[in-house]
């Protein structure tokens, strides 16, 4: 769980995305935004990497 500009030892998060309740032990990711601490739940995080890896162009080398 975020406390000040950091995480404390909890293993409670909840999700900046959607705001479900998320533990260490589902997953998930609990992380920093330049100084901004964040966590995402398991999906949300799926969801964000798959966002990336569009804006990225990855995986789309099979359409040349
Ligand atoms: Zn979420």
């Amino acid at each position: 769980m975020k406390s000040g500009l950091g995480f404390d030892d909890s293993g409670e998060n909840e999700c900046d995305v959607c705001s479900t309740d998320f533990t260490d032990d589902e997953g998930g990711i609990t992380e920093y935004f330049g100084i901004l601490p964040v966590a995402f739940c398991p999906d949300c995080l799926s969801s964000m990497c798959d966002m990336v890896s569009q804006l990225m162009g990855w995986g789309e080398e099979e359409d040349e």
